[in-house]
C-alpha cells in the first residue's frame, strides 16, 4: 500500500469514484463516507456511495442518505456501477471481510483501492494506496485531514461539516473518550465555523429512539445486566426473542454496552446479541485494558484498544460460557488496569 499522499495528484482530473464502509454502518462509517463524497464532488468527480447492508434509521437525517446504494438489496446494480469506477475508497474498516457479502466484489474490483481507516492491523496488501492511523479519533477526522492535505479547506461547507461532525462525535462519545485529541477539537471548531447547528445534529441523531428502545434499556439495566465485581466486568446478553418483544429496530441497541462502565468499579463491559441466527458482540474498556486483543483471540474480531467487536459461531449460551472463561483467564490483567486507573487522576 502506497501512502495516500501519492494518490492526490490524480484528483486533478475528473474521475469516477465509489466509496464504501463496514457492514452495519454507524455514524462514523456514514458520516465519513458522505463527507468524503461531497468533498470529491466539489472537486468535480462523480461519486457513488455503497453500503454493504441497510443503513440505520437514526442516521437518515444525513444529507445524501437516500442516495446510498445498498449492496445487499441491489448487488447486480452495484457490480454494474463498479465496472465504470476508477477507484474505490474504503473507509472505517481495513480488511474486506468487514463488509461481509460485499467482500468478494471488492477483492475482484479491477480499479484502484484506497484505504482510509483508524482500526488496528490493516490488511495493507489489499489496497493500492491508503492511510491507517489507529490513534485517530474517527475516520471522519481522517477525511478532514485529507481535505487539509489536499489544501482544499476552502471547500468545507455545512453539508460536509455536518457529516464529519457527527462521525467524530459518535466515535469519541461526544469528545469524552481517550481517542479525543487536540486535533479532534480543532477540527470540531473548524466544522462549527461553517455554521452547522451542533446541538440540532446531536438531537437528530441521538434523540430519535423508539419507545421500545428505551423500554429495552430499562429491562437491561434492571433485570439483564450481570456484574462481575471481582473481575471489574459486566455482561449484557440479548437473545433473539427480546428483539421481537421490544420491537428493536436496526441501531436500536447502539450504545447500550457503555452503560455498565458508569459503575465505579466496572472497566470492562461486553454486550452479546443473538440476531438473525448470528451471535455478535461489542466490547468496551477503560484505561490501558486492550480488549481488541480479547476480541481477536477469542471472538474472531478486533477493533480499537477500548472499543472492539467480534462474533461467535457457537450458540448464545456457549458464547456466554466462553466469555466467562475468558474473564477468569484475564482477571489479573483487568484488576491491574483497574488499580492503575484508581491511581490516575
Ligand atoms: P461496535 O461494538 O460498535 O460494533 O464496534 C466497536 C469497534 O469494534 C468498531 O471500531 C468496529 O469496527 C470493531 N468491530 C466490531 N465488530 C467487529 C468484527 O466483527 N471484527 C472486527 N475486526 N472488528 C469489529
Ligand atoms: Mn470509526
Amino acid at each position: 500500500m502506497k501512502p495516500i499522499q501519492e494518490y492526490i495528484a490524480q484528483l486533478n482530473e475528473p474521475k469516477s469514484f465509489a466509496i464504501t464502509h463496514h457492514y452495519n454502518a454507524d455514524a462514523d462509517a456514514l458520516g465519513s463516507t458522505l463527507g468524503l463524497r461531497f468533498f470529491l464532488e466539489k472537486l468535480g468527480h462523480t461519486v457513488t456511495l455503497i453500503s454493504p447492508n441497510k443503513n440505520p434509521a437514526y442516521l437518515s437525517w444525513l444529507p445524501g442518505y437516500n442516495e446510498i446504494v445498498v449492496f445487499d438489496e441491489t448487488s447486480d446494480e452495484v457490480k454494474n456501477i463498479l465496472k465504470d469506477v476508477d477507484a474505490i475508497f474504503c473507509l472505517d474498516f481495513n480488511i474486506f471481510h468487514r463488509t461481509k457479502h460485499l467482500a468478494k466484489t471488492l477483492e475482484e474490483f479491477a480499479g484502484t483501492k484506497i484505504l482510509m481507516d483508524h482500526h488496528l492491523q490493516p490488511d495493507e496488501d489489499s489496497f493500492d494506496y491508503g492511510i491507517s492511523i489507529p490513534a485517530k479519533s474517527s475516520t471522519a477526522e481522517m477525511v478532514y485531514d485529507f481535505i487539509q492535505l489536499c489544501q482544499k479547506e476552502d471547500l468545507l461547507d455545512k453539508q460536509i461539516a455536518s457529516c464529519l461532525y457527527i462521525g467524530a462525535v459518535a466515535d469519541t462519545g461526544g469528545f469524552k473518550y481517550s481517542n479525543t485529541a487536540p486535533s479532534t477539537l480543532e477540527m470540531a471548531a473548524a466544522l462549527m465555523r461553517t455554521g452547522i447547528d451542533i446541538s440540532r445534529i446531536q438531537e437528530r441523531t441521538f434523540n430519535t429512539r423508539s419507545e421500545g428502545d428505551l423500554r429495552l434499556l430499562g429491562y437491561i439495566l434492571k433485570d439483564n445486566m450481570q456484574l462481575f465485581p471481582e473481575h471489574n466486568a459486566a455482561l449484557i446478553t440479548i437473545p433473539q426473542d427480546i428483539y421481537k418483544k421490544y420491537n428493536i429496530q436496526s441501531g436500536g441497541t447502539e450504545g447500550l454496552v457503555n452503560y455498565p462502565l458508569s459503575i465505579g468499579n466496572i472497566i470492562f463491559s461486553t454486550f452479546i446479541v443473538e440476531k438473525d441466527g448470528e451471535v455478535k458482540m461489542s466490547l468496551r474498556s477503560q484505561g490501558s485494558l486492550d480488549i481488541s486483543n480479547i476480541a481477536r483471540t477469542y471472538f474472531n474480531g478486533g477493533g480499537h484498544r477500548n472499543a472492539s467487536g467480534g462474533k461467535s459461531d457457537e450458540s448464545l449460551e456457549k458464547t456466554i460460557e466462553t466469555f466467562k472463561e475468558v474473564l477468569d483467564k484475564h482477571k489479573k490483567e483487568i484488576n491491574l488496569c483497574y488499580k492503575e486507573l484508581q491511581q490516575s487522576v
